[in-house]
This record gives structure tokens, sequence and C-alpha cells, in this order.
């Protein structure tokens, strides 16, 4: 037990800037700014689901927040608070000093305060909630979009879905391209600031945890609306724009997960504000196509119809 404790007062108790209580008492206490709602997620990763089990430590750490941090920047929400429920094999000392150089590199970068969580043995798994504050009723939902609105992505997408297929050996991506690939995968840069700029100007926003496909297939089908989407204005890095005919490089783009870029919709009269915000915050941004009332996704190459369900899709009903 008292193990355990210093466990957690090493490798997990840090000074905290957001909260009045935190680690160390039966329950931590936060207080939310007036005018605001209590933004909540929380997102568990098992090893050999969501990781190799021999990952690097520090990239679990880093990505076991940053998936977290990409939910409060989907919704529009400043993230201030998060615990962590860690179950463990064993106690290995530099696994658990690695784990939280990355866990805590993100924790930094966005400024969040750990207050709290769980730890227990059994197979590792790490489950992360986040808390965040978003202004009241300004939260970007996915059920807000407009027939004939603009559809946006920001980032490129593809890259951690490429990296993954070449750790599993089903592509040979090359040496000038793996890094990056590598990289989308193991650390991933949520879009927070984008995030919460585009409160007032997204009409919907989702982040791209599951796929393109997927993903815009949840603001549509909570919006009751279609899309059409053009194929080539996807963005994507060079490795994969070289090879845009073939079928796995399609899916990577199409179905391909992990890349944690945002998805949204606005009006056509913000383009403007879009394209402002894209150099504020040197990310860019990609209209890929538009919101239609009828339902259903058509994603147009080179003018025919790609045809979606041999690329993991599920046309929604
Ligand atoms: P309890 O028995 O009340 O559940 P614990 O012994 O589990 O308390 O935890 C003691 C304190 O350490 C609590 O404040 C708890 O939130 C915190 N804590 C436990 N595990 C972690 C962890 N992995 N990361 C951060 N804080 C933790
Ligand atoms: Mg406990």
């Amino acid at each position: 037990m008292s193990a355990e404790f210093d466990l957690i007062n090493t490798f997990f108790k840090r000074p905290t800037t957001n909260t009045d209580l935190g680690i160390g008492d039966d329950a931590a206490l936060l207080r939310v700014k007036s005018g605001h709602q209590l933004a909540v997620s929380a997102d568990m990763l098992i090893s050999g689901t969501h990781f190799f089990p021999d990952a690097s430590p520090q990239s679990i750490g880093w990505k076991s927040l940053a998936v977290n941090v990409s939910d409060m920047a989907a919704m529009g929400a400043i993230p201030r608070w998060i615990t962590l429920s860690i179950a463990l094999p064993d106690v290995k000392e530099p696994w658990l000093e690695a784990f939280a150089k990355g866990f805590f590199a993100c924790a930094n970068t966005f400024n969040i305060d750990l207050i709290g969580g769980d730890t227990t043995r059994g197979p590792l798994s790490i489950s992360v909630n986040i808390m965040g504050e978003v202004p009241t009723g300004h939260a970007l939902t996915r059920h807000g979009a407009q027939a004939d609105e603009d559809i946006w992505v920001t980032g490129k997408l593809g890259s951690a879905a490429l990296g993954l297929a070449h750790l599993q050996d089903r592509i040979t991506v090359d040496v000038a391209s793996l890094d990056e690939a590598l990289a989308a995968l193991h650390k991933p840069k949520p879009r927070l600031n984008v995030g919460i700029s585009l409160v007032g100007i997204a009409s919907s926003c989702i982040d791209i945890s599951d796929g393109l496909l997927a993903d815009l297939g949840h603001i549509l089908k909570a919006s009751k609306l279609g899309a059409n989407i053009k194929y080539e204005t996807i963005p994507v890095m060079k490795a994969i724009h070289n090879n845009l005919q073939n079928d796995l490089i399609k899916h990577c783009i199409l179905a391909g997960g992990d890349d944690y870029e945002l998805c949204f919709t606005a009006s056509k009269k913000h383009r403007d504000d879009i394209a402002t915000l894209s150099k504020e915050h040197a990310t860019p941004m990609a209209l890929i196509g538009k919101t239609t009332a009828q339902t259903g996704i058509a994603v147009i190459h080179q003018g025919n119809p790609l045809s979606l369900e041999t690329y993991g899709y599920d046309h929604f009903t």
C-alpha cells in the first residue's frame, strides 16, 4: 500500500495551477469559471489493442493524454483537469518514469493539472478522464451542421494509418516519409488552439480518431445530412499523394484512424475567418466538400464516385 503511495508521489504528483485540491485526498476539488460549462470526456488505451505491448512508454504517455485533449479541441473546450487510472502488470520504474515523462510533456504543453486517479495491478491499460471549460451554450457539437455548408479538415489525413501499415509490414514507406508517418502515429498533436478558436465559426466539429468517413459520418448522422467530398482535395503527406490510386492508401485517407485532426463544418460566409485562423495558428485547413440535405456520403475521385464499402465504410441509414 505504502509502495503505491510512493509510486503515485514519485511519478504522478506534480504542482497544479488550476486546482483547489489535487492528488492526495479522497477527491479533488475544482472550480469551474462562471459562465462556463464543464466538458467531460474519457478515453481508454489497452495494450495490444491501442498500442503495441512493446511501444515506447514515453509515446504511450503522450498519446494517452493527447487523444483526450483532442476531444476537448473538438468541443471547443479549454482542458483544465485530468485523472489517470492505470493498471500495471508489474512496477518497472524505468517504464513508469518514461511514461510519466511523455504524459507530463503533453500535460505541460496544454497546461492541464493531473488531479487524481487510481493505480492497480493488471494487464497494462491506461484510462484518462479529462475535464475542461467551454462558454455556456457555445460548445462545438456534432449536431449543429446545416445543409450546403463547407466541410473542412485540419492538417493531413492518413499519415498515422500509413505509419501503422508500415509497422505491420502491409506497405513499405520510404525513409524520407517514415519519420512523418510514425510521428503522426506515436505523437499526435491535438489541434487545441484551432478548436477553441472555432467557437462561433464552426457549426459542428469532431476529431478524426476513427477515420474521415466514420467521424464525418457521426456529424452527418447527428445533423441529419449527407456530404459530397472531393477526394483530390483531402490534404495528405507526399508519400500518400504520390499513390492516390493505391487501395491501401485510399483506405489510409478515408478510413485511417489516429490522426486526431479536426473535421468541421462552417457556413460559406466564414471562409475568410477560417483563412485568418489558419494563418494565425500556422495550421493548414482544407475545404474538402460540402454538406447536402440528402443523406449519404459521396466521395468523388476525378469525376467518379468511389465505392466506399471497400474502404471499411458502412453506409449509415
Ligand atoms: P482511494 O483509496 O481513496 O481510492 P488511492 O490510494 O487510490 O485513494 O489514491 C490516493 C490518491 O492518489 C488519490 O488522491 C488519488 O486520486 C491519487 N491517485 C491514485 N492513483 C493515481 C494516478 N495513477 N495518477 C494520479 N493520481 C493518482
Ligand atoms: Mg483508489
